[in-house]
């Protein structure tokens, strides 16, 4: 391991105990609702197995995934007693793997309800499924009409065991936009229309944003995904998460350029003094974004260092002019998402948001994980 550690460019450290905390945090902020968890697209690229099993042993019991295919890898590590669902419903045709592999869909059309509740009547059983409902995203979900549908005709869902009615929020991070509010009410709408029909239906709302928008819109069961890898849950407010990755790059040479020198492809940068460049084996091939050229940074013993010309597909250039020559040996390794540099820093140096981030790190790094499970 150790030395597996020393031959890899860069080294991303995954720290369970802290996305443990997350949970706990986002479960205390929560009271009586239930928090679950996102694990789609690897866990937001932290993977999906180390992370479902460190969130499980905290009492998660609720992890949504996008897809069946996700789904059904997780499965063969998660007790069935956990339930799985997949947010997209399923592929044309495939709902019987969903009964195979204990998963559970979410619903998001008449034509999916339709295709579970036959397989449930086909089966002269019940099967559980989550219904989502649009009520304003405009991405997934039951339309107006088709919700109006359901309500007109409750016989679409027969043989269907409707666990949760879920809804999806567009801008929760933003704790002043009038759309929160405005779904809300839509979806409490929603459900009121519904609990006439079913009066213990449960309801889910929230992502990570949402549950800081107050015990209104928390509901039964909650489906962060962001906040507990470590993004920040609300715009413009200090992060009360802690933060679960970070990622080290290895210096491979360094090099004194002299005034007018350029670095790197397209020389977009130039040296207005004589200058020592660091080159570090890190690049866009790995998910440090090509956006991040002139304007991302790192940290070497606690210094930051600006990275200079344009990232590369394997490396990236830093000047260094500033830093202690002793420290820039070849292997010696530079912070490039830590505490003084977040995932939500690194953002917006890159004009994303943290979710992309952490889903673009990429298959080269070393991976260790703290407190596995
Ligand atoms: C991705 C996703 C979540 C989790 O969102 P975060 O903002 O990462 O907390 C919850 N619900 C749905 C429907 C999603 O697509």
């Amino acid at each position: 391991m150790q030395q597996e550690a020393g031959r890899a460019g860069a080294l991303l450290t995954i720290d369970l105990k802290a996305l443990r905390a997350n949970f706990r945090y986002l479960q205390a902020r929560l009271g009586r609702a239930v928090c679950g968890a996102a694990v789609k697209a690897d866990a937001y690229g932290l993977g999906a197995i180390p992370v479902s099993k460190a969130l499980v042993a905290e009492g998660c019991r609720h992890l949504f995934v996008a897809q069946l295919e996700e789904a059904i890898s997780l499965r063969a590590h998660i007790a069935r007693d956990v339930a799985i669902y997949v947010m997209h419903g399923s592929p044309v045709g495939y709902e019987a793997e969903f009964v195979e592999y204990g998963c559970t869909p979410v619903l998001n059309s008449l034509d999916q309800i339709a295709a579970w509740r036959n397989l449930a009547q086909e089966r002269m059983t019940s099967l559980p499924a989550i219904i989502q409902i649009d009520t304003g995203m405009a991405r997934m979900g039951l339309s107006q009409a088709e919700l109006r549908a359901w309500l007109n005709d409750f016989s679409l869902t027969d043989g269907i065991d409707v666990q949760y009615v879920m809804s999806h929020l567009a801008c929760a991070e933003d704790q002043l936009d009038p759309m929160n509010g405005m779904q809300l009410q839509a979806f409490k709408n929603v459900l009121a229309q519904l609990r006439l029909q079913f009066p213990n239906l449960k309801a889910s709302f929230s992502n990570s944003s949402g549950i800081f928008l107050g015990s209104d819109y928390h509901f039964d069961l909650a489906r962060p995904g962001a906040a507990l890898y470590g993004v920040a849950p609300v715009a413009g407010q200090e992060s009360p998460m802690q933060s679960v990755v970070q990622l080290q790059g290895r210096i491979i040479q360094t090099r004194e350029i002299p005034m007018g020198a350029s670095v790197g492809y397209s020389k977009t940068w130039r040296a207005t003094q004589p200058s020592r460049i660091a080159t570090v084996s890190v690049g866009y091939a790995d998910g440090w974004l090509r956006s991040l050229s002139n304007c991302g940074v790192a940290h070497i013993a606690g210094v930051e260092v600006p990275m200079v010309g344009n990232v590369s597909m394997d490396t990236i250039t830093l000047n260094v002019s500033h830093v202690a020559p002793e420290l820039l040996y070849p292997g010696a390794l530079v912070d490039l998402i830590c505490p003084d540099n977040t995932v939500d820093q690194v953002a917006k140096q890159a004009g994303t948001i943290g979710y992309e981030i952490l889903t673009s790190l990429g298959p080269r790094y070393q991976r260790h994980y703290v407190d596995e499970v």
